[in-house]
């Protein structure tokens, strides 16, 4: 089995998840008493989400890379950014390492694939909606098509993240919000959601939702598993 490694704390509200997923499937895969092998560098996530709201990604970037590192050196065979937002510098991380990044929009996309789908929703931060290194790797390294929400939808997903969610704040009225944004996509003629942001799953659920919908959170973690048993090609 290989080792895992995983940066996580981004929020740990998710990692947290990535880890009781990552163990329960090995357990799964293999019985008994069996767990993963894995190293987590945790960072304190004040730090990042100043850095991210100062649009400082250039220190944002050096953070990452340094995590990574550790990551490397602790004797992780591949690595995970346990968040969709810091993948903005996953190309940097990749090149300042020897060891494969498992990237978490490749991970989604093929399970978008795998079922069939082309045309997804995409909710995440105001940079995931945004920015082009996630729906552009998304649409042009894996030919799907993705749909956002209005500037309106965006702005309150966005907030529900940094104010709610990565503070293990779960509350009722947000996930009806979410729902709403769900259905403008939908009647946009999205095939299937993707909640592209590591803590949506912990508000929004599947049965939640009449089209399919994709958890990034629990799709990266089990392509861990799988490219930790040999079952995931890294590349
Ligand atoms: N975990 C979230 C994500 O997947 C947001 C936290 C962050 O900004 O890294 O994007």
């Amino acid at each position: 089995m290989k080792n895992i490694g995983l940066i996580g704390g981004m929020s740990w509200e998710s990692s947290i998840e990535y880890y009781r997923i990552i163990n329960q499937q090995v357990r799964a895969a293999l019985g008994g008493v069996h767990s993963a092998r894995s190293v987590m560098v945790s960072v304190d996530f004040g730090e990042i989400e100043k850095l991210q709201t100062e649009g400082n990604w250039e220190e944002a970037t050096r953070v990452m890379i340094q995590c990574a590192r550790e990551v490397e050196r602790a004797g992780a065979d591949f690595i995970l950014i346990c968040t969709n937002t810091m993948h903005l510098m996953a190309e940097d991380v990749q090149s300042a390492i020897d060891i494969p990044l498992l990237h978490i929009a490749d991970a989604t996309a093929r399970a978008v694939r795998a079922a069939g789908l082309e045309r997804v929703g995409l909710l995440g931060t105001r940079f995931t909606m945004e920015k082009d290194f996630y729906r552009g790797r998304l649409e042009t390294a894996h030919g799907l098509r993705v749909i956002v929400p209005d500037e309106e939808g965006r702005a309150l997903v966005h907030r529900i993240i940094y104010d709610e969610l990565v503070q293990g704040k779960i509350i009722k009225g947000s996930r009806e919000q979410y729902l709403e944004v769900i259905e403008t996509l939908i009647e946009s003629s999205a095939e299937g959601i993707v909640l592209g942001c590591t803590e949506i799953g912990l508000l929004v659920k599947g049965e939640d939702v009449r089209i399919p919908v994709f958890d990034t959170m629990e799709i990266h973690a089990l392509a861990a598993v799988d490219a930790a048993l040999g079952r995931y090609d890294l590349g």
